[in-house]
């Protein structure tokens, strides 16, 4: 297809990939990208980038991907509870500073042949191009006053979290709980240069309100950073800061918004990264979504004859990986807000809950890649010695010999799809009073994984909860068990043992 004007909104990870990508594959088209904010000033810090991001991006663009590879910084992965700590070597996390990345990625636009126009913000009526990429971020103005068109939903999550730093590297990714008087606070901690890491703060409503953070947030000025908070969360987490500071960049207390679109382009404008959808931080892919977009969205353009057939094409493509993603998203999201009920649980045995959350990682692989930790998690689990566990192979069968059988008092209660937000906090009002639960719904994976989460929200009151579950999908069973999201499991179906 010929296009002789492309205007980018926006000049986040998503933009600026966009924008080379679309100069190199039409050189005598002019590329303009438009950014609102001036040179190297951007909010947040590190982001993490997982491997999987680097082959799609290795792909598409060798040259920038070692570019961003040489300036991230490799790292291992630990949980720590008051002193019981585990390290998973994993090999394959990297992080990079978000202003690193962003000029590395304006290095390679520029040296393509693209023009960049710092601290201009445009709304899409602004300019005239034959194709306008709307890369505008979670908060897409284009995307807002073309709603009717773009038909977006938003949700947003229950938890609130604190985006911050600190001024040195630390020695390997940490999850690590703070429990202060108000409340607990967790930590997802990761080091992404020389001299500085990551420090992402959570925590759940009550005791956000409770250390009075809802009055700081309301009188935080837009723009600024709530010093109060950072105040009371260095010390809080002391320990493994250091005794380093926390730093802010523009950073206030929110929740995170997953957005959905039914469509991702109007007319001549296409919406990428962000400003069409949004997936939980948790999962730490957001700007690889919004990088393999761009890939795909210059792939389209190529193969097709007008922008209809070719914005068609691109959502053809993207879709399926973006909605497995946020749904696996979803999950790690209700995952770690739900996090402070466990802070019991032996770290060995957390980890293995933490691996397993999202229904990415088999207990089984997760046993042959770190051995030590499944043993020492599944014999906490168990309540034997780390010796009696069996090997890698055999421990999904061994976890399920181990799990209850369905109360006779069990209700039976019938979980939907997609039971997030607003829905499970009515089924969980609607529940009937019981000391026992058996879930049912349909046998399709990912419903039957948000139903093994829902049976850990019910579990939290006390009752005892088993999940049906097709016979087919022992090892998603077997990983709820071991890390004490329910109780038992009844298998249906074909396959039945
Ligand atoms: C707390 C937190 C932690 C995260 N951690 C990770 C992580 O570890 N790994 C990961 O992959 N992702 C992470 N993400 C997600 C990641 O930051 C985003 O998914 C990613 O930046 C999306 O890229 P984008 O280009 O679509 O949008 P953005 O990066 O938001 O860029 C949009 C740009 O558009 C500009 N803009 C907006 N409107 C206009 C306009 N009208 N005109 C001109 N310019 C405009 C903005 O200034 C901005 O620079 C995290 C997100 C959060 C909130």
């Amino acid at each position: 297809m010929k296009l002789d004007t492309i205007a980018v909104l926006g000049g986040g990870p998503g933009g600026l990939y966009a924008a080379r990508l679309l100069k190199k594959s039409h050189p005598d088209a002019t590329v303009t990208v438009y950014e609102q904010g001036v040179g190297d000033q951007t909010f947040g810090f590190g982001v993490g980038l997982a491997s999987r991001t680097q082959r799609n991006l290795r792909d598409a663009d060798e040259a920038s991907l070692s570019a961003i590879v040489d300036a991230a910084l490799p790292h291992e992965m630990s949980m720590k509870v008051g002193d019981d700590e585990v390290r998973l070597a994993h090999g394959e996390l990297l992080a990079i500073g978000r202003a690193t990345l962003l000029s590395v990625l304006q290095r390679f636009a520029v040296e393509a042949g693209v023009e960049l126009r710092f601290g201009e913000r445009r709304a899409v009526t602004e300019v005239d191009a034959d194709l306008i990429v709307a890369a505008d971020g979670i908060n897409s103005a284009t995307r807002t006053a073309s709603a009717d068109q773009f038909r977006p939903s938003i949700v947003e999550g229950e938890g609130l979290y604190l985006w911050c730093g600190t001024d040195f590297q630390l020695p390997s990714a940490v999850f690590t709980p703070a429990t202060t008087e108000h409340g607990t606070f967790v930590a997802h901690a990761y080091p992404y240069a020389a001299d500085r890491s990551t420090f992402l703060i959570e925590t759940d409503e009550q005791t956000w309100k409770r250390a009075g953070f809802d009055v700081s947030t309301e009188q935080t000025p837009a723009g600024e950073t709530d010093q109060t908070s950072l105040d009371y969360l260095q010390e809080a987490f002391a320990e493994p800061l250091h005794g380093h500071k926390l730093i802010g960049n523009r950073t206030k207390w929110l929740r995170f918004r997953t957005v959905r679109c039914e469509s991702w382009h109007a007319g001549n404008v296409v919406l990428l990264g962000d400003a069409a959808h949004t997936a939980h931080y948790s999962i730490g892919s957001g700007t690889k979504l919004a990088m393999e977009d761009a890939i795909a969205l210059d792939r389209a353009l190529l193969a097709n004859d007008d922008l209809e057939s070719a914005f068609a094409a691109y959502e053809v493509e993207r879709r399926p990986a973006v909605e497995h993603l946020q749904s696996i998203a979803e999950r790690s999201m209700v995952w770690w807000d739900e996090f402070p009920y466990r802070i019991d649980m032996p770290v060995a045995q957390l980890m293995i809950g933490y691996m397993t959350r999202a229904g990415k990682v088999s207990l089984e692989r997760f046993a042959e890649t770190a051995q030590t930790i499944v043993r020492d998690g599944l014999a906490a689990f168990a309540g034997c010695a780390a010796a009696d566990v069996p090997a890698s192979s055999e421990v999904t069968e061994w976890v399920l010999t181990q799990a209850q059988s369905v109360p006779e008092s069990a209700v039976d209660v019938e979980v939907g799809d997609r039971p997030w937000s607003v829905e499970v906090r009515k089924l969980l009002a609607d529940l009937p009073l019981s000391d026992a639960y058996r879930l049912t719904g349909s046998d399709e994976r990912e419903a039957v994984l948000d139903r093994l989460d829902v049976a850990e929200l019910i579990r939290r009151r006390g009752a005892s909860v088993v999940v049906e579950v097709p016979a087919e999908l022992r090892a998603d069973a077997a990983a709820a068990v071991a890390s004490e999201r329910v109780d038992g499991v009844v298998f249906t179906g074909a396959g039945l043992t």
